[in-house]
């Protein structure tokens, strides 16, 4: 058995371990100092991992990293059919560029063109935010298990020392 740590925000448990996403980040898992995130308070917060207990405090697998890209998609729903420009992908999402009007909530089949060789990925999603600079979708589940999706987010990820390490993570 390890340290457990709990939120400074509420002091409740059951913290989970963050990827890190910012530069600061991403230099302070260098020095075993990684993001933490309380489910109960969404308070985000770094701290050591040095001696934790692993199972206590499991890496955060809703967290999900963001790629810039630039992929031609396609979407349909209902009576409304438009395209446009993926600029974020993520496991759990993406912000495109598009001159289609659209309405929070509302639920479209994505085809990303992630290849010209391969048929488009489909993925069913919801308008979580239009705004100036995009419209956010969310994944609805079954996209957000998409193995396609992952291999194409993992060969995306640019700094990924622990990469074999994390597949034994995301099996178990
Ligand atoms: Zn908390």
């Amino acid at each position: 058995m390890g340290r457990i740590l709990s939120c400074p925000q509420c002091h409740k448990n059951g913290l989970l371990r963050s990827r890190p996403q910012s530069p600061r980040e991403h230099f302070a898992s260098f020095l075993f100092v990684v993001p933490f995130r309380c489910p109960s308070c969404s308070h985000r917060f770094l701290a050591s991992h040095l001696g934790l207990d692993r199972s206590t405090h499991p890496v955060d697998r809703r967290e999900h990293l963001r790629i810039p890209v630039q992929l031609y998609l396609s979407f349909s729903g209902g009576h409304v059919r438009g395209e446009g420009t993926v600029l974020d992908l993520s496991m759990g999402g993406c912000i495109i560029k598009s001159e289609t009007q659209v309405h929070t909530n509302d639920i479209f089949y994505l085809r990303l063109l992630l290849d010209d060789s391969e048929p488009p990925l489909e993925l069913a999603a919801m308008v979580h935010s239009v705004s100036a600079r995009g419209i956010a979708f969310k994944f609805l589940r079954s996209a957000q298990e998409s193995k396609r999706l992952l291999a194409f987010v993992q060969a995306q990820t640019p700094d990924q020392p622990g990469k074999s390490s994390r597949k034994v993570v995301a099996a178990a």
